[in-house]
């Protein structure tokens, strides 16, 4: 979507950039000319997207990292700094999922979770915007959320919070770290078929059909779909949007009123069957 060099010259932090969208973006940056540097814990999810961003003429680092670790966070902060001379973007990215009602779910899973998401956000955020402030001429982070930040998520309450405390975080900085020229932006995804997501969120091909029935457009993004958006929000184009969250779910969140999945023409014949309650009714 960007022009050729759109990134030239930026160095872009990713945390868990070896798979799935994180990856997708590294590439895209990569490609618009920025160095990258991949950050998550699986050394071999790492070389193989660093791999694919040198092979296709690209630079990469690659950083093993915890995020959930704050020393080992500030090493990767270090070692960015070392190899590239400079930090311009962050890729808040990094996450763990999976479907389990709140009542059943151990609290150490519970906490597992928000140390990665949000925990691991701030950690990172702290780190790098620390960087940039004293880089002194600016920068751009993006906090990769999700729509139940806002709307709750029944069955994945433990990323419902994480990602609901992602969202105040992008507001906060944006505001607190305005003056130092860093804008802080948010994406809110929908589905996406990524390996990590549909093994762990619909497992089977009924349950991956009933997602796709429940977004207005019909269909999954596609990882480049979503990694365009995030590249514009680091890129230039966007040096007046901060605090902001772009939301790219083909209309799922808008689409969860009371005939969410059924069209008008189905669902509208059977509200005009249903008598309308008097007030003596209710
Ligand atoms: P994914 O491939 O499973 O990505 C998660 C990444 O996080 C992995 O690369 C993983 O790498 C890394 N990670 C996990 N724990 C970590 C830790 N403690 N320290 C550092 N890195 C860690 O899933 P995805 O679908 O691409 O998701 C990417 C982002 O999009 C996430 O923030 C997710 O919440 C968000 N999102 C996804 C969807 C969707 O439907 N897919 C929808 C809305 C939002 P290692 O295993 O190597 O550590």
């Amino acid at each position: 979507m960007l022009r050729d060099g759109a990134l030239s010259g930026r160095v872009l932090l990713v945390t868990g950039g070896g798979t799935g969208l994180g990856r997708k973006i590294a590439e895209g940056a990569a490609r618009l000319g920025a160095k990258v540097c991949l950050a998550s814990r699986d050394a071999g999810h790492l070389s193989a997207a660093g791999e694919a961003i040198r092979a296709a003429g690209g630079e990469a680092l690659e950083i093993p990292t915890d995020v959930r670790d704050y020393r080992q966070v500030r090493a990767l902060v270090a070692r960015t700094l070392d190899q590239f001379g400079r930090l311009d973007a962050l890729v808040n990215n990094a996450a763990g999922n999976f479907v389990r009602p709140a009542e059943r779910l151990p609290e150490t899973a519970f906490r597992n979770v928000v140390d990665i998401v949000l925990n691991g956000g701030f950690y990172c955020a702290r780190a790098a915007g620390r960087a940039m402030i004293e880089q002194g001429d600016g920068g751009a982070m993006l906090n990769v959320l999700a729509t139940y930040a806002w709307m709750g998520g029944p069955g994945t309450v433990h990323s419902a919070c994480a990602k609901a405390g992602l969202l105040a975080m992008t507001r906060t900085l944006a505001v607190e770290w305005a003056r130092h020229g860093i804008r802080v932006n948010g994406i809110a995804p929908g589905p996406l078929a990524t390996e990590g997501a549909s093994a762990r969120l619909w497992p089977s091909d009924a349950l991956e059909e009933r997602v796709r029935r429940s977004i207005p457009l019909g269909r999954f993004a596609t990882l480049a779909e979503v990694a365009d958006a995030a590249l514009f929000l680091l890129s230039d184009h966007a040096s007046y949007v901060t605090g902001e969250v772009l939301t790219l779910d083909g209309g799922a969140w808008l689409g969860r009123g009371i005939l969410a999945g059924e069209g008008p023409e189905e669902a509208i014949p059977v509200v005009r069957r249903r008598r309308t309650p008097r007030s003596r009714d209710v």
